[in-house]
């Protein structure tokens, strides 16, 4: 009999739900036990309901699954990776973490509570104690805890270590955003090829608002949001993974590139994020060539966890400026729950 942790996951057809079979297929600590789908796919098999779009087969355990409700009732596991629509997520992760499941969600439906932190191991790992006064507030055994949005989640890492280093003061990043970050089907074919679209709903919000809270310090049971300012344009690209993000940052005081570059290069981040079994290795990768990053070429990088920063150069309004690519469904969806899902085993967090 396996030893594993349980886990279930919410959504499991969709753009986000896919990458987690694909990245929990043989997981050191966790087995899925459970795959869920709207009314469109329960009762069916994985396998003949899902339209895989991903280049590794699907594994033979998943294909053979009945997709079952969205139910814990019906869910024996004690983590639930959740890739709901953020409406759904809504009503249904209270109802896991009541349960006593510890419910990892890639939704924003609770990114705005203050008693549900918004992870990044690699930038804010301590946040996750959080999650002890969500129970007593709550009344819960379980929890929620949430990604960042995925455009926020490279930017984030990448002005952590700058953070540290340099002191942070204001921020405009202009997003190239890919397909896969629209959910499937997604954009219309005819609606971006030869295209770009100058507007996500709802993005610009995020990314002008996310990093604050990741970027904020914890005090007992109250988490202080950075005064960092934001400005975010978000625009959909013709590329199917890996979103960029280029970036003109204010610091605290002026810094060679030299110096900005071997701060980014040597960034780890908290000690209880560098050995889990997704951990980025490296957490950032500069790279110096002056066409790179590239979502094609440079989005497995460290197996799509790693953040890739390249075009260091001196911006001739703030400090500096830079582009930074991280692989929307890896880093910035599944593999980043599944980080945060390791997270929490490695504290003692999950119940
Ligand atoms: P998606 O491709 O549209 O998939 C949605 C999934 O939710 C499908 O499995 C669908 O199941 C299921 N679902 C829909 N209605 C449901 C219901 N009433 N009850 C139970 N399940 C239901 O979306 P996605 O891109 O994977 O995104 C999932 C979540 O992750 C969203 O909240 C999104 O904002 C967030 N997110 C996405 C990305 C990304 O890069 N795509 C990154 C970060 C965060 P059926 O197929 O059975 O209908």
């Amino acid at each position: 009999m396996s030893n594993r942790i349980p886990v279930s996951i919410l959504g499991a057809t969709g753009s986000v739900g896919q990458r987690f079979v694909q990245l929990l297929d043989g997981h050191p600590w966790f087995e899925v036990v459970a795959l869920t789908g709207s009314a469109r796919s329960v009762g069916s098999p994985y396998g003949e309901t899902c339209h895989w779009v991903l280049p590794q087969p699907m594994p033979t355990w998943a294909a053979g699954m009945i997709v079952s409700p969205s139910d814990p009732e019906s869910d024996a596991a004690k983590v639930a990776f959740s890739a709901l629509p953020s409406g759904k997520a809504l009503d249904l992760e209270p109802r896991f973490a009541s349960a006593g499941v510890t419910v990892c969600s890639n939704a924003s439906a609770y990114r705005r509570d203050p008693y549900v932190p918004i992870l990044l191991p690699e930038v804010n790992a301590e946040h996750a104690t959080l999650v002890e006064a969500q129970r007593r507030q709550r009344g819960w055994s379980g929890c929620i805890v949430t990604n960042p949005n995925c455009t926020s989640t490279g930017l984030t890492v990448a002005l952590k270590a700058l953070q540290d280093a340099f002191g942070l003061r204001r921020v405009m990043a202009v997003s190239l955003q890919a397909l896969s970050g629209a959910g499937y089907p997604g954009v219309p074919s005819l609606d971006i090829i030869d295209n770009i679209i100058p507007n996500i709903e709802g993005e610009e919000s995020k990314v002008e608002w996310e990093p604050r809270k990741m970027l904020g310090e914890l005090s007992s049971d109250r988490l202080t949001e950075s005064d960092v300012l934001i400005s975010a344009h978000t625009n959909r690209v013709a590329v199917s993974d890996g979103h960029t993000v280029c970036a003109s940052i204010e610091l605290e005081q002026p810094v060679s590139v030299d110096e900005a570059t071997r701060v980014l290069a040597e960034y780890q981040g908290p000690e209880s994020s560098r050995a889990l079994p997704s951990s980025p290795k490296p957490p950032i990768l500069v790279r110096d060539e002056p066409f790179r990053p590239q979502p094609r070429l440079d989005r497995m990088t460290g197996k799509g966890m790693t953040t890739v920063v390249g075009r260091l150069r001196p911006d001739p309004i703030f400090h500096l400026k830079f582009s930074v690519l991280s692989h929307n469904t890896i880093r910035g969806a599944a593999g980043g729950s599944i980080y945060n899902a390791e997270l929490l085993v490695e504290m003692g967090l999950v119940g």
